[in-house]
């Protein structure tokens, strides 16, 4: 079994999604008391937001690229970056680093291409929805990305950095978020991506008509499949 690093932290809260799921899926494959060899780094957020509020990504990346440089040392044999928005400087963090990152926009492709999905929603923070770092790789693969209008845009973000990313889960917003799903289905979302890590402690497959790619899931499962191999 391979050593999986992870870089967490961003937020605490979905990094514990992350170690749950890996843990639990290494025990159902391997059973006994068999668990994953991981090792996290977890961030102090707090340095990673106020970079991304002052639009300083390269001194986020070099914070990142540090623990990541660390993990490997530490002997990680790849590494998973636990947030969407930071694989804005995932190429930064790679460049620093001689083991692999599974990129989690890449993950979330297969998957997409698994179910055949042609256009897709997609929901995050305001960095992840609208710009290029995340959307083009899915763009690239030929699948149409809708996203919601500016209004809820800017509510969906304030969302995960208010509440969710603190552990508060709020059944109005949970509403916010199924409007933004609906509204994008009429517009022929034939699938949701929460692309972003927390959105899964809001959402999940049986609250939504579409199929739900929640890239925490998908992202630790593609760790738990790369470990194993
Ligand atoms: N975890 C979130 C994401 O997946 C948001 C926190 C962050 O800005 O890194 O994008």
């Amino acid at each position: 079994m391979k050593t999986i690093g992870l870089l967490g932290g961003m937020s605490w809260e979905s990094t514990i999604t992350y170690y749950q799921q890996i843990n639990k899926q290494i025990n159902e494959a391997l059973g006994g008391l068999h668990s994953a060899q991981i090792l996290l780094a977890s961030v102090d957020f707090e340095a990673i937001e106020a970079c991304q509020k002052n639009n300083e990504w390269e001194k986020s990346g070099e914070i990142l690229a540090g623990y990541a440089q660390s993990l490997e040392r530490a002997g990680a044999d790849f590494l998973l970056i636990c947030t969407n928005t930071m694989h804005k400087v995932a190429p930064q963090i790679q460049q620093a680093i001689t083991i692999p990152i599974i990129h989690i926009a890449d993950a979330t492709v297969t998957d997409l291409q698994e179910k055949q999905i042609k256009k897709v929603a997609l929901l995050g923070t305001t960095y992840t929805m609208t710009q290029d770092f995340y959307k083009q790789r899915v763009i690239d693969q030929g699948i149409d990305v809708l996203i919601p209008d500016e209004a809820a845009v800017s509510e969906l973000n304030r969302i995960i950095f208010d509440e969710l990313c603190h552990g508060v889960i709020k059944e109005t917003s949970k509403a916010t978020f199924l409007h933004a799903i609906q509204d994008l289905q009429k517009h022929g979302a034939e699938g949701v991506i929460l692309g972003c890590t927390e959105i899964g402690l809001l959402i999940e497959q049986s609250d939504v008509d579409l199929p739900v790619f929640d890239t925490t899931l998908i992202h630790a499962k593609a760790a738990v499949e790369l470990a194993l191999s």
